[in-house]
């Protein structure tokens, strides 16, 4: 056994969720450990655009966003596969910062107000108090999952989305790069090809991230290979051959993650509640997966501090905290499977597109229905 201390809490992940939730626990007064298996600062498949529904919360436990001189994007710009485009204002909006500056401000923020963090630490296993790591053994009164998309803990604990019968939306690949481009910086753009879509917007550093979501067996037809993946499929669509073609990246590899999964997943297993993309995954051309992690983790928050302050039994704190998800997300995640399953065909996205352009508050209803409000 490493530490011999018991911690009042134990998460597990360092993403937004994770992160969040340390930093309102220790704020709160209690004792937090978390285990992040990457070293900060470090960079992430990610679109990079937040809405501003985290602007404030973020802003309060004390991130200084307003001191960062971020891009704010106030405008969305869509293209189907022939290069046939609508753009639409963003009724609330959003702004860019990388992932690789958003965590590690995060992470400094949670190490200075003295949460208790192992990175390069990787979690095999719990039981009940107990934490299993590649760094030894820990205990904690509780553990909270906060791993993200796809982790080993979710064969560990058996999750129901990871039966083999659960396929039709779990085998998406996700791929990114920071490129230097001349766009709009108050624009996203967000261009469709066949089997999947890419956006591009401007983040810190004057950088952009051009970032794709393509179904794998997109990729599994070019033999796995991204390049050809890049040249054949996505490059059919004009904005995206021009982009691939005249904006030089930043990285030497693109960053790359498969099996991504937008099955519905359950927010509680075995007594640990679940956090972030741990609980469910928004399909990301919705814009705001990065906010409803953190108002998640608002949400846990709170309700584990009544628990802490003796207001009310873990079982309440946890049942409270799933109808609250389920009450605030369900129907998010949901309207964004439907929007999705209707990009992808590139006859049917071109058709959608055309349909929608004259109707501009049907565009704003979607947009709605997809995000959430300042918390
Ligand atoms: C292609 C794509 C584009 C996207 N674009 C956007 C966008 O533009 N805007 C937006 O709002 N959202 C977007 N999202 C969604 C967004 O990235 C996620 O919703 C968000 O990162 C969720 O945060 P999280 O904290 O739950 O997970 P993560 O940020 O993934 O954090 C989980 C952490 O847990 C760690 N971890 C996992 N297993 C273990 C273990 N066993 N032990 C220790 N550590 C572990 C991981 O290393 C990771 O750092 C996109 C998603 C994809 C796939």
């Amino acid at each position: 056994m490493k530490e011999t201390k018991l911690f009042d809490f134990a998460i597990i992940g360092g993403g937004l969720a994770g992160l969040t939730l340390a930093i309102q626990l220790k704020q709160a007064g209690l004792s937090v450990i978390l285990f992040e298996k990457e070293q900060y600062p470090f960079h992430k498949v990610c679109g990079e655009y937040i809405s501003m529904e985290s602007w404030n919360f973020l802003e309060r436990i004390g991130i200084p966003l307003a001191q960062f001189n971020l891009p704010k994007v106030n405008t969305l710009r869509i293209s189907a596969p022939n290069g046939n485009t609508i753009t639409h204002p963003l009724p609330l909006g959003g702004f860019g910062i990388s992932r690789f500056t958003l965590d590690n401000e995060l992470y400094k923020l949670a190490l200075q107000l003295g949460v208790s963090i192992e990175t390069g630490c990787t979690v095999f296993d719990t039981i009940k108090q107990l934490i299993k790591t590649s760094h030894g053994n820990f205990t904690a009164r509780h553990i909270i999952g906060a791993w993200g998309k796809r982790s080993k803990l979710d064969t560990v604990l058996v999750r129901h989305f990871l039966q083999p019968h659960n396929r039709k939306l779990n085998d998406y690949v996700g791929v990114k790069y920071h490129v230097k481009a001349d766009l709009p910086e108050h624009t996203i753009e967000l261009h469709n090809f066949k089997n999947g879509y890419c956006g591009i917007s401007k983040v810190d550093q004057n950088q952009y991230c051009l970032c794709y979501l393509v179904k794998g067996s997109e990729l599994k037809k070019m033999g796995g290979n991204i390049k050809a993946l890049e040249e054949k499929v996505l490059m059919k669509n004009p904005f995206l051959k021009k982009y691939f073609t005249h904006f030089p990246s930043l990285y030497e590899q693109p960053l790359v993650i498969s099996q991504i999964s937008f099955e519905p997943k359950t927010r509680v297993e075995d007594q640990i509640p679940l956090a972030g993309d741990a609980a469910g995954l928004i399909t990301p051309l919705c814009g705001n997966g990065m906010s409803m992690a953190m108002h998640a983790s608002y949400l846990l928050a709170n309700q584990l501090i009544q628990y802490s302050n003796g207001v009310q039994s873990y079982e309440h704190a946890l049942k409270a905290y799933e109808q609250e998800w389920i009450q605030l997300f369900e129907r998010r995640l949901k309207v964004g499977r439907l929007i999705q399953s209707l990009f992808g065909n590139p006859k049917l996205t071109q058709i959608v597109l055309a349909l929608l352009k004259p109707f501009p508050s049907v565009i704003n209803a979607l947009i709605k229905q997809t995000h959430g409000k300042p918390f």
